[in-house]
């Protein structure tokens, strides 16, 4: 069976955690001082702070904007729920927007529309390894927080994702672009957010008694974390080459494929196809031994009960993801073309 999605770990992986593990200093430490470094550096922002997960990233980053009770916070609603929990954690309450038919991210014009005298905060999650229209956005006037959870080194405009928010946050789970096993970082410019966050994921020898949490990342995962950074553009790489075959096919096929608009860049974190039965195509390719999925479990406005938002629900109903990561071998990829095949044989796409 082709798994849908696959972790790419190797033997310099695990030298680098071996090595953390022997030297008897394993919880945060200096590999993870060396890893918010080497993230800062890379994304080209002052600050990174890492944390336990992109979740508690999201958490923290809303905690340190001064987000609370009463504020609204507009999310798209195609994505998953962490970033409904995150905004609940902190009392918010979350506002959905749809998305774009051709990038699949947050639409700007309705995120306007769904501006109030409370909105403090949008949320932009570079879907799939696609920026979104980041200078639309940004001229809506809200503070932006970047979600790179799928985007770690694509770029717009010629500059990494991650510098353009308030705030960016990245999870490190382990099929996401790079892996800590579970992990996450905090990357901004403002040294007060900066600061904030860093004071409020742990809790030990401060000043005073206010609530904080245990969000830390450990050496072991850094290390892992550190190793992985290192192959990110070998990563890219592979994907892109991947991405071009399915293209390339499908094209072939006069089947529709990714649109990447001029000024931004793809990373492929995962490939989507439009497809007019989902349901069948699902289980037909499993029949071939492929894991294909929904590329978002289910539309957040599913679960809130908030009016309809007709483009996620479209795109929710045709469209389906297909492998990609670094580890597909050749014969995997031709394997997952044949099926496509099959698939355009079926009508379905
Ligand atoms: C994975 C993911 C998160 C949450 O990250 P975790 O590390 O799983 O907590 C947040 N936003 C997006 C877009 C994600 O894909």
């Amino acid at each position: 069976m082709i798994p849908h999605s696959r972790p790419t770990l190797d033997a310099q992986d695990e030298a680098a955690m071996l090595s953390v593990i022997r030297s008897g200093h394993i919880a945060q430490g200096k590999e993870v001082t060396c890893l918010e470094d080497e993230l800062a550096r890379f994304i080209g922002v002052k600050h990174a702070v890492a944390v336990s997960s992109g979740t508690a990233a999201l958490h923290l980053g809303l905690l340190a904007l001064g987000i609370g009770s009463g504020d609204e916070v507009i999310i798209p609603t195609f994505v998953c729920t962490a970033l409904l929990n995150a905004i609940r954690y902190v009392g918010g309450t979350p506002v959905l927007a749809d998305i774009g038919e051709a990038d699949f991210n947050i639409d700007p014009q309705d995120v306007k529309r769904k501006c109030s005298a409370k909105t403090r905060a949008i949320i932009v999650p570079h879907m799939f390894g696609l920026p979104a229209d980041i200078d639309h956005l940004v001229s809506i006037g809200v503070p932006m927080i970047e979600d790179c959870a799928h985007a770690l080194g694509s770029t717009y405009r010629g500059r990494k994702v991650g510098s353009f928010g308030r705030l960016a946050i990245f999870s490190f789970y382990a099929t996401k672009m790079v892996t800590t096993g579970e992990g996450g970082m905090v990357a901004t410019d403002d040294d007060l957010l900066a600061a904030r966050v860093r004071n409020l994921r742990d809790y030990d020898e401060k000043p005073d008694d206010r609530v904080r949490f245990n969000y830390k990342l450990t050496d072991i995962q850094a290390a892992l974390g550190r190793s992985q950074l290192g192959k990110i553009d070998s990563f890219i790489h592979r994907r892109r080459e991947i991405a071009a075959r399915y293209t390339g096919y499908l094209s072939s096929l006069c089947a529709s494929v990714p649109h990447v608009p001029e000024g931004r860049t793809h990373v492929y974190f995962r490939y989507c196809i439009s497809c007019r039965d989902v349901e069948a195509s699902l289980t037909f390719t499993a029949r071939m031994g492929i894991t294909c999925r929904r590329p978002v479990f289910r539309p957040l406005h599913h679960y809130v009960g908030q009016r309809d938002n007709p483009v996620a629900d479209k795109i929710w109903r045709d469209t389906l993801s297909i492998p990609i990561y670094p580890t597909l071998r050749e014969n995997e990829v031709s394997r997952i073309c044949s099926a496509l095949d099959r698939l355009h044989r079926n009508g379905w796409i």
